[in-house]
């Protein structure tokens, strides 16, 4: 099998300038590919996805800390999101009305979109907004015809939890966009999306997907926003392990966003690398803004349990008030996927993974030592379980690991790496598939 890898591997390397093949360690491929050096690895068993670190150019980071204490416990109260059980159907856990009167959509429902990382997510909903009156207030924010009639040549590029994605192009303009078709009817929390809308329509900024245009057909609201070519960075990192400046270079475009969205109190509350799209031209935007807040003078904090179980900062589940700092927690933890390819628990169950989240202090990491001082530095400076100590987006973007960052240029080939990778495993699970299997 091992050997078929190593064949699969070679035919889409093939544009490398070389690749060597290691005999002592049959599972390694190292290939040049224009200015990047990549390994391929593959785990033991056949389940793993393939891990692909990509280098680029120059001198690697040097230092590295010796072993870092993970686990270390906190001692403080059970999260409330998980005190009554285990069952992964969060809304029989939950239960409970929040102070604030929003109610909860504890958490991310997707599954990855890669099918050897298939793991659900829960999103858990109540319903509080009746249709008419989201209805009434979409009518006074969208445009009116419909999008069928303004754009051409739709092609589906996406299927969210909310509504599925199109690719099309306006014949005025020749511009490719993208249209997010969302069904209110089957939408529980309706009334985030008048608040997606609202957001995305005032916030306009070099890494946010920017709104271009919404309509409301019968009960369907269009939202038409820039289309981003590269896919999302899970598509990505579940097949391509970045090296750290990689990271230091995905994590700046992401913290440039989210210094411009909390200078405008604006709470993203769902910051993953899912909601994270990446351009061919190696610009990145943080997308999804369903589940949003806009702090105001009057209302500074919010208590809503809300977000995806993985990435959920800890003072959202012991039920505190929080801020825009629950948003960089969550950067910390898509530091975290980049570096080991999903976020810290994730072979947990959602329910494990908070309470886990909730009890300790900064989320374990595989193999601390391999890391660089300035990358650790960073990570704690994200990952602290105190949110006045938790440096914000504005500090952050000053953090010297940043200066370590890589050209985005290297975003293109990686990106292109990474869909080779995946439709080589693609084809080589087909390939291995047993006969029954191959019927289904
Ligand atoms: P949901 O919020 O309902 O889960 P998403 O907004 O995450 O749905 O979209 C689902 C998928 O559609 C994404 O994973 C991505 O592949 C694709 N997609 C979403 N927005 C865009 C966009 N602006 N450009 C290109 N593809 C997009």
């Amino acid at each position: 099998m091992i050997q078929q890898v190593g064949a699969t591997a070679c035919g889409f390397l093939s544009a490398a300038s070389a690749v060597y093949f290691y005999p002592d360690k049959p599972w390694l491929v190292t290939a040049h590919l224009g200015n990047l050096i990549i390994q391929l690895s593959r785990g033991g068993h056949m389940a793993a996805p393939p891990l692909v670190t990509i280098l680029p150019p120059g001198p690697q980071l040097a230092p590295s800390l010796p072993g870092q204490k993970d686990n270390e416990k906190e001692v403080d109260e059970e999260p409330a999101a998980v005190a009554s059980g285990e069952s992964i159907h969060l809304s029989s856990l939950l239960g409970a009305e929040d102070a604030d009167d929003e109610t909860f959509l504890l958490s991310d429902s997707l599954s990855r979109s890669s099918s050897t990382l298939d793991k659900p997510r829960v999103r858990l909903q109540k319903k509080v907004h009746v249709i008419e009156e989201v209805l009434e207030q979409l009518r006074g924010i969208v445009n009116e015809g419909d999008p069928k009639t303004k754009y051409t040549e739709f092609v589906q590029v996406g299927q969210g939890g909310f509504g599925t994605v199109y690719k099309a192009t306006d014949p005025a303009t020749g511009d490719v966009v993208a249209l997010k078709k969302m069904p209110l009817r089957k939408r529980s929390r309706k009334e985030l999306i008048v608040n997606e809308i609202q957001i995305m329509k005032e916030n306009r900024h070099p890494n946010i997907v920017n709104y271009v245009d919404s309509y409301l057909v019968n009960e369907d609201l269009w939202l038409v926003m820039e289309y981003v070519d590269g896919g999302t960075l899970t598509s990505v990192l579940v097949q391509v392990l970045m090296e750290e400046r990689i990271i230091a270079a995905i994590s700046r475009e992401c913290l440039k966003a989210l210094d411009f969205l909390h200078s405008k109190k604006v709470i993203h509350r769902d910051v993953k690398s899912d909601n994270i799209l990446l351009g061919m031209d190696g610009s990145v935007k943080l997308t999804d803004f369903g589940l949003c807040a806009q702090l105001t003078s009057e209302r500074s904090t919010r208590c809503t349990l809300l977000g995806s179980p993985y990435w959920v900062a800890p003072e959202i589940l012991k039920r505190k008030e929080y801020d825009t700092q629950v948003d960089i927690w969550a950067l910390g933890i898509v530091a975290i996927e980049m570096l080991e390819g999903e976020p810290p628990y994730f072979k947990e169950s959602p329910v494990q993974a908070q309470r886990l989240i909730a009890r300790n202090r900064c989320p374990p990491l595989r193999m601390p030592s391999k890391m660089s001082v300035l990358f650790h530095a960073f990570l704690h400076s994200c990952l602290d379980t105190n949110p006045s100590i938790r440096w914000t987006a504005r500090e952050l973007l000053q953090h010297p690991f940043l200066r370590t960052a890589v050209s985005l240029s290297v975003l293109p080939d990686m990106i292109r790496i990474a869909r080779k990778l995946c439709k080589a495993m693609e084809a080589l699970q087909a390939s291995s598939a047993s006969p029954e299997q191959k019927k289904e």
